[in-house]
């Protein structure tokens, strides 16, 4: 599975709040790559809460 926020992101933080994990909110949500195996689940509900639809799971 891929990641990446595209800058759409509006930093709101729903995906930090949903997936800490693999989502940290700098002037735009990050990736932490290394931690998005075992994590997929909730990398799936944090793209599917953005209200910018900016995280794209490839
Ligand atoms: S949920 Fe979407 S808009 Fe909000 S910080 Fe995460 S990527 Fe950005």
């Amino acid at each position: 599975m891929k990641v990446t926020v595209t800058d759409d992101c509006i930093s709101c933080g729903a995906c930090e709040s949903i997936c800490d994990a693999v989502f940290s909110i700098e002037d735009k949500a990050v990736v932490n790559e290394a931690a998005v195996a075992g994590n997929e689940d909730c990398v799936k509900e944090a793209a599917d809460a953005c209200p910018v639809s900016a995280i794209v799971v490839e």
